[in-house]
C-alpha cells in the first residue's frame, strides 16, 4: 500500500486536515479525527433519548439531534475524505448553528411555543448558504458563514445570560471549551508542519492524539456546544 492511500481510494474532498492519511488504519483516512467524533455524538445522543422520554421542549430535541448529525457526518468525512461526506460534515454545522440561535431566542417563550417567522427566516438563511456553497465549493465560504452564524448564536446567548436567570456556569464553561477548541483548530491549520514533525520525531504512535489539534477541536467544540444547550 502506498503511503497516504487506503480503502476509500482517491481523496475527493476539497479540504485535507493536518493528520496524516491512512497511517493508523487502512480503512480510516484520518484515524484520530474520526475517533474523536464519538465525543460529539454520545453526549447529545444521550440527551436526545433522555429529552424525548422526559418530553423536553422540541427546540432542545432538534438541537441535540443536530449536534448528533454533525458528529456522524464528521465521522464519515474524516474516515473517507470523500466530497459527499465532506458536505455531510459541513452543512449540518450550519443548520445546528441555526438551531442554537433559535433555542437562545426562544428562551423566554412558553413550553413548546413556536415562532414561525423566526423558523422561516433561519430556514431561508440556511438554504441560501447551502445552495451557494454547493455552487461555489469554496471551503472558506462555508467557514465564514458558519463563523457568522456561530457568533450570532454566542452573542444571543451572552445577552440572555445577562438578562435572565439561568445556569451561567454552563455557558461560561461551554464558551471556554469552544474557544480553546477553535484556537487548536487554527493551530492545526497554521502550524501543521511543526505538529507533523513533533508527531514524527518525538511521539510514540499511541500518544499521537496529544498533538492532533483537529481531533481536540472536535472534542472541545462538541462538548462546548452541548453545554451551551444545557445552559439555555
Ligand atoms: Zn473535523
Amino acid at each position: 500500500m502506498a503511503p497516504g492511500t487506503g480503502y476509500w481510494g482517491k481523496q475527493t474532498a476539497t479540504v485535507d486536515w493536518c493528520e496524516e492519511n491512512y497511517v493508523v488504519s487502512y480503512y480510516i483516512a484520518e484515524f484520530w479525527n474520526t475517533l474523536s467524533n464519538v465525543a460529539i455524538i454520545l453526549s447529545p445522543l444521550l440527551m436526545l433519548i433522555v429529552g424525548y422520554k422526559q418530553q423536553h421542549e422540541k427546540r432542545f430535541i432538534y438541537s441535540f439531534l443536530a449536534i448528533t448529525v454533525v458528529g456522524i457526518g464528521s465521522l464519515f468525512f474524516h474516515m473517507t475524505l470523500q466530497y459527499s461526506m465532506q458536505l455531510m460534515d459541513e452543512l449540518p454545522m450550519l443548520w445546528a448553528s441555526a438551531c442554537f440561535i433559535y433555542v437562545a431566542l426562544m428562551t423566554k417563550s412558553k413550553y413548546n411555543e413556536d415562532n414561525s417567522l423566526l423558523q422561516i427566516a433561519l430556514f431561508i438563511t440556511c438554504v441560501i448558504i447551502t445552495v451557494m456553497y454547493i455552487l461555489v465549493e469554496f471551503p472558506e465560504f462555508l467557514q465564514v458563514s458558519y463563523g457568522l452564524l456561530n457568533v450570532t448564536a454566542i452573542v444571543t446567548q451572552l445577552k440572555l445570560m445577562m438578562t435572565v436567570e439561568c445556569k451561567k456556569r454552563y455557558f461560561i464553561l461551554g464558551l471556554a471549551f469552544y474557544l480553546v477548541g477553535f484556537c487548536l483548530w487554527n493551530v492545526d491549520n497554521i502550524y501543521c508542519h511543526h505538529l507533523r514533525s513533533i508527531r514524527l520525531h518525538t511521539m510514540a504512535n499511541s500518544a499521537g492524539i496529544l498533538f492532533q489539534c483537529h481531533a481536540w477541536w472536535h472534542i472541545l467544540s462538541g462538548f462546548g456546544a452541548y453545554l451551551g444547550l444545557l445552559f439555555a
